[in-house]
């Protein structure tokens, strides 16, 4: 039995094809190279298709039939808060369609587990020391809301197909599992600041007038490697319980402030950072830190790397690339 990672050639997607084909797992990847690169997946097959298309979802069953396909994760998706916001078509349009292909596909092919790519961005501004899952998701952005709806599409595709579906709701993933393998879209903290140092600038901080110990936003950040172990969790979780749509926050459970982050770059990198305080940015919550205590207790999971692994194997992914 095989699994369809779809978006497998992207940052997260490609650690779980690495994962599970490194545990000797079949696995095949659909991807249409338009963020990702083939040179992620070494011996994994890909057939690269857009699932946005029209059509792509005979394709996609096409391929689950062929390749004996039992459980899909879906990655295939943008993923830029601001970018949603510019320009919110688009994410209606590409997050939503690809979505509905995967399980019309699905559907068709009589697959019956389905992961997706969720995010605490379903949460908005949440008001609370912890996130947990039972909170009523009020997203701010285009791009939060593409995620709602996502996993409300999954429960539709369950009660419509007999299909088993989970939503993992990730948190801030950071970090390289193997240094080809690492992020290349400079969006979030972490290279967005090992950028600024390369450039020789100084990295910005969005405000340190909140209230948190330091006065900065306050985050979970989990290592892209703990994430993609989650996704393995998910698939085990759909095989052996019968319960209905479920989500998961992915996190770690402890909070990073923007200072503790360019902190563990300084000690990673062995240099003295001097960051430049600016404007808060709108929509930015003071602190968003994941409950961890559902994924643990029904997936088994937790994470294993501290906030100093995830910064170190970003440096060191940063440096054999250069
Ligand atoms: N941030 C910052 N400077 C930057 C980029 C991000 O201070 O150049 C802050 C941002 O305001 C937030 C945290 O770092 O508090 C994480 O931001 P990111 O965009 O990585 O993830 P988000 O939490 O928005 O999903």
């Amino acid at each position: 039995m095989t699994t369809l990672v779809i978006g497998g050639a992207g940052y997260i997607g490609s650690h779980v094809t690495r994962l599970l084909a490194d545990r000797g797992q079949d696995v095949v990847v659909v991807d249409d190279l338009s963020t990702g690169f083939r040179s992620r997946l070494g011996e994994v097959p890909l057939v690269e298709i857009d699932v946005t298309r029209t059509g792509a979802a005979e394709e996609l069953a096409g391929v689950m039939r062929e390749r004996s396909v039992s459980a899909v994760i879906h990655f295939a998706a943008h993923k830029q808060v601001g970018e949603s916001v510019a320009n919110p078509e688009m994410y209606w349009r590409d997050n939503i369609a690809g979505l509905a292909n995967v399980l019309d596909g699905a559907a068709q092919a009589g697959v019956r587990d389905i992961v997706f790519s969720s995010s605490a961005a379903v949460y908005g501004m949440p008001d609370v020391d912890l996130v947990q899952e039972d909170l009523t998701p009020e997203p701010i952005n285009p791009y939060g809301a593409s995620k709602l709806v996502g996993e409300w599409m999954l429960k539709d595709a369950e009660r419509a197909h007999g299909m088993r579906t989970v939503g993992l709701r990730y948190f801030n993933v950071a970090g390289a599992g193997w240094p080809e393998l690492a992020d290349t879209l400079v969006m979030n903290l972490v290279p967005i600041v090992l950028d600024a140092l390369d450039r020789g600038d100084r990295p910005k901080v969005f405000g340190d007038d909140y209230d948190t110990p330091d006065g900065t936003c306050i985050r979970d950040y989990v290592h892209v490697l703990d994430l993609a172990e989650a996704h393995i969790a998910a698939l085990d979780y759909l095989k052996r319980d019968t319960r209905e749509h479920r989500v998961f926050n992915v996190g770690t459970g402890t909070g990073s402030s923007v200072l503790d982050v360019i902190n563990a770059i300084a000690d990673a990198t062995g240099t003295e950072i001097n960051p430049e305080i600016v404007e808060r940015r709108p929509g930015d919550p003071a602190k968003l830190v994941c409950s961890t205590d559902r994924i643990r207790e029904e997936l088994s999971w937790k994470s294993e790397h501290t906030l100093a692994e995830i910064v170190q194997s970003a440096v060191d992914a940063r440096r054999q690339r250069d």
